[in-house]
């Protein structure tokens, strides 16, 4: 019996694909548009897009798939402001051909990878999976409408879904051979890694002004690693026969840009030039998860809580180079 991985050579694929190693046999599917060969670590890679129907036909049709994780997805949310199609198309078009695949060869089981974003702008802090919907983009407006689509065809086809609500996931794989790799790299603290390498000259902080406790963004950041977790349990809790769900994921804890550059430089000792910029449209000002439901339901807890380990193990991987070096 195998696993499916859709999107398992990105970053939090990859990782989700370590785990999943040495238990199960693993098939990762992923068109490399944005992942790397080089990040899956073992099972069987197949280079293909999660529209190609016939290859999809063929995946199912060859191997004894027992269940599916799905991370294949866009998820820059300036991208899916300015080309809301593609997001509409990739993420959800291509996972509906995926659900419909499931329930032709019968595969009942699928935990996919959701988002904070199908929030919105947060009505209460922490943010519990009970809290109204209402995303701000169409990234995370594509994540919720599968998240419709996999409830109604559990009530139709009896598919059992679980959907991770990732808040921002960080860090690397400690052993040092994956890790964050985004071309072009949108994210905080990569840049601020940049910044300590010279590969960039400074960090922008987007928005100063915003009602925080130094006027910056406050974000949940939680290890890729612990993310990687949460999907081994979902799949495990799936697999004895639990019922459909959804849980956030993130740390419980805030930390704003300010502090997550102050640790940078902790954590580096290298001078990191910071410069104050425009707030970023479509930024909350904060956004903390309560993820009290995984670990009461899934035992789930983060293994590697602390900021500062976060951080020590995404400048282990950058200073390395990336996949590029690799
Ligand atoms: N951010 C920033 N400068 C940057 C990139 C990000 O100040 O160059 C801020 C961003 O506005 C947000 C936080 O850092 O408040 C985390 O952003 P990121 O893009 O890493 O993740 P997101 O929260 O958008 O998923």
């Amino acid at each position: 019996m195998s696993i499916l991985v859709t999107g398992g050579a990105g970053y939090i694929g990859s990782h989700v694909v370590k785990t999943l190693l040495n238990k199960f046999d693993v098939i990762t599917l992923d068109n490399l548009n944005k992942g790397y060969e080089k990040a899956v670590l073992g099972g069987r890679l197949i280079k293909g897009d999660l529209g190609d129907k016939k290859l999809l036909k063929k995946i199912f049709e060859n191997n004894n798939i027992e269940a599916v994780i799905h991370l294949a997805a866009d998820s820059l949310v300036g991208e899916s402001m300015k080309n809301p199609a593609k997001y509409y198309h990739n993420n959800l078009d291509k996972s509906i051909k995926l659900l419909e695949m499931m329930v032709e060869y019968n595969i009942k089981n699928i935990v996919f990878s959701s988002t904070a974003a199908v929030y919105g702008e947060p009505q209460k802090i922490p943010i519990t999976e009970e809290h109204p919907i209402c995303p701000s983009n169409p990234y995370g407006e594509s994540k919720y409408f599968f998240e419709k689509v996999m409830e109604r065809y559990d009530k139709i086809f009896d598919l059992k879904y679980i959907s991770l609500r990732y808040f921002n996931a960080a860090g690397a794989d400690p052993a040092g051979e994956i890790g964050e790799d985004h071309k072009p790299e949108t994210h905080l603290i990569p840049l601020i890694l940049d910044v300590a390498l010279n590969k960039r000259e400074k960090i922008f902080i987007f928005g100063t002004d915003y009602s925080t406790r130094d006027g910056t963004c406050v974000r949940d950041y939680i290890h890729v690693n612990d993310l990687a977790t949460a999907h081994l349990l979902a799949l495990r809790a799936l697999m004895q026969g639990k019922e459909s769900s959804i849980y956030n994921l993130g740390n419980g804890q805030g930390y704003t840009v300010r502090e997550v550059i102050e640790t940078v430089r902790r954590v580096t000792n290298r001078n990191i030039i910071a410069e104050k910029a425009k707030r970023r449209p479509g930024d909350p000002a904060r956004l903390i998860a309560s993820s009290q439901k995984i670990k009461e339901e899934l035992n789930w807890s983060a293994n590697l809580p602390d900021l500062d380990t976060i951080i020590e193990t995404a400048w282990h991987w950058h200073k390395k180079g990336g996949f590029d070096k690799k």
